[in-house]
């Protein structure tokens, strides 16, 4: 096989995979290199997301959350469960058996695509050539047309609390613990802390936060963060806002904290530590001296607005590069980048990327926030509608939380939804939908929502923007 081709891809996580399987659809020569180690030793495609993100976090939530709805749920249907139990080793094994399933499924698509796939790391040299070295050490050079950068992300590490595997742990390590703590710390109230935090939580460890900040979820609209963080502190979550780790040691089983907030000093000891503050792009040993890749501040690839770094045939896309490091994100770029070289006409929808925060209840949002239109001066109106006045989420036992639709005040305009509830994570594609068709909350009031679903809550927010939802007072 010549090893000359039309699109080589560094990284075979979301970003990467879905340029390569696009490239290859629109007939170009593809090949895709990736470094990443299964738990088997072997090549496992997929990245961050089906190894040790989004995918393993989310069947972990999904069990957990049946252990805990035996205890804080069944009963008030007239179920009880006399002595449930976690079996640890079948639980993370049901986790792993999903991750396989769907890294080697990406190994499959690249076979039917007749995508060429190098297991190793790849190094962009002057003039398109990429070396791979192998895991063994061996070492060859290939070359293409364009090349896309998707190497992706990894945990950001504190200096003052270095991760080690078995007491400070990051996501990989938090998705993979073979005894439930007794006591699980985390550092920061960002999406993985809430996320795996939930987890253990579930199955009772008792789980402390420490969030530097003052406010609770920052990013979200602040009516929506006050819910959810008064459920989550039902549930047992312990958050401590404005709080800043000061130390973390390792003493014989325990981890010693220190952390400080408004009120002094304070001490707190934790079988385990999450160290959960963020993640940054990873590009070790990605880029020669000399290709003319530039990196921001913050370590990431810079390119423009069509993911293009300025060197000739370079492109970035996905956690490596500016803007919200999500998988569907990276996937909308990769999927724009293949069409891009291929001469058709990429897009990336940016104003209306959905959040979601899969916890319980869900998070989700789009577009602005009230904080961010207040600020910029854009006049907006709100519409909201409690989910316990949805006969389906209470017939559910599940009717917590509130959709909030925010419209522009002159013209209706949908300018952002938020939400936190039961299946808000799906009910949040249909204000994606209305927005990116340039939607009003009109237009969404004006629709025909089955009855009963959790879908009437988006119905009656657009109805109550114009102070007309039929099932509260306005
Ligand atoms: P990555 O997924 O990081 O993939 C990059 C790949 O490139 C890796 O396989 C890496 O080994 C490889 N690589 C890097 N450098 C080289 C090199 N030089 N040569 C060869 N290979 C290389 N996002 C969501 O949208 N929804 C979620 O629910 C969600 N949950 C998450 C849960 C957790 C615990 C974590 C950590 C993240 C989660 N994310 C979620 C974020 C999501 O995983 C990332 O946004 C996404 O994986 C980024 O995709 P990517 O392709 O840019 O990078
Ligand atoms: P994050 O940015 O969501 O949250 C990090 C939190 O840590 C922030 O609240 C920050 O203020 C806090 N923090 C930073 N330094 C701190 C310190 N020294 N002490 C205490 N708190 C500190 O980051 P994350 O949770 O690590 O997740 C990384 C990224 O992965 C997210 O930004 C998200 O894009 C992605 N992700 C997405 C999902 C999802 O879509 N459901 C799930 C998990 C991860």
């Amino acid at each position: 096989m010549s090893d000359k081709f039309d699109v080589i891809v560094i990284g075979g996580g979301p970003a990467g995979y879905h340029a390569a399987i696009r490239a290859a659809q629109l007939g170009l020569k593809t090949a895709v290199i990736d470094a990443f180690v299964g738990k088997d030793g072997k090549q496992a495609l997929g990245g961050t997301c089906l190894n040790v993100g989004c995918i393993p976090s989310k069947a972990l939530l999904d069990s957990s959350k049946q252990f805990y709805n035996i205890a804080h749920n069944l009963p008030v249907h007239g179920i009880t469960v006399e002595n449930a139990k976690v079996d640890l080793g079948t639980f993370i094994g049901r986790k792993d058996k999903i991750v396989k399933q769907f890294t080697g499924g990406v190994a499959q698509l690249f076979k039917a695509n007749k995508i060429t796939s190098y297991f190793g790391t790849g190094k962009l040299l002057k003039g398109n050539q990429v070396e791979i070295t192998g895991n063994d050490g061996s070492k060859q050079t290939i070359s293409a047309t364009n090349v896309i950068l998707a190497s992706g992300s990894v945990p950001i590490e504190l200096p003052f609390a270095k991760f080690d595997g078995k007491y400070i742990i990051d996501n990989a390590g938090a998705l993979d613990i073979n005894d439930v703590p007794k006591r699980l710390g985390v550092i920061g109230a960002g999406v993985i802390g809430l996320e795996l935090g939930s987890v253990w939580n579930r199955l009772g460890s008792e789980v402390t936060v420490i969030e530097a900040l003052p406010d609770f979820l920052g990013a979200a609209d602040a009516d929506i963060a006050k819910i959810a963080l008064k459920e989550f502190t039902k549930q047992g979550l312990a958050i401590k806002l404005g709080a800043k780790l000061a130390k973390a040691e390792v003493k014989g089983n325990e981890v010693h904290l220190t952390y400080t907030d408004k009120d002094g000093d304070h001490d707190l000891v934790v079988d385990k530590l999450l160290v959960a503050v963020g993640r940054r792009a990873y590009t070790a040993g990605l880029l020669a001296d000399d290709t003319g890749v530039k990196l921001d501040e913050r370590g990431r690839i810079v390119v423009d607005e069509h993911c293009h770094t300025g060197v000739d045939g370079v492109w970035a896309v996905g956690d490596a590069v500016r803007g919200p490091m999500l998988a569907h994100k990276g996937f909308e770029e990769g999927v724009a980048v293949a069409e891009w070289i291929a001469g058709k006409a990429g897009h990336v929808s940016y104003d209306t990327m959905p959040w979601v925060i899969y916890t319980e209840p869900e998070i989700a949002w789009v577009g602005k926030t009230e904080k961010e239109l207040k600020e910029a001066g854009v006049p907006y109106k709100v519409g909201t509608f409690p989910f316990a006045a949805i006969g389906r989420a209470v017939a559910m036992n599940e009717a917590v939380g509130q959709v909030k639709m925010i419209a522009h005040a002159e013209t209706d305009r949908i300018l952002g939804v938020h939400m936190v509830g039961p299946g808000v994570s799906e009910l949040i594609a249909e204000c994606v939908v209305a927005m990116e068709f340039k939607g009003s909350s009109e237009d969404l009031a004006r629709i025909v929502h089955a009855h009963p679903t959790l879908s009437e809550a988006v119905h009656e927010a657009a109805l109550s923007v114009d102070k007309r939802a039929i099932h509260k007072g306005n």
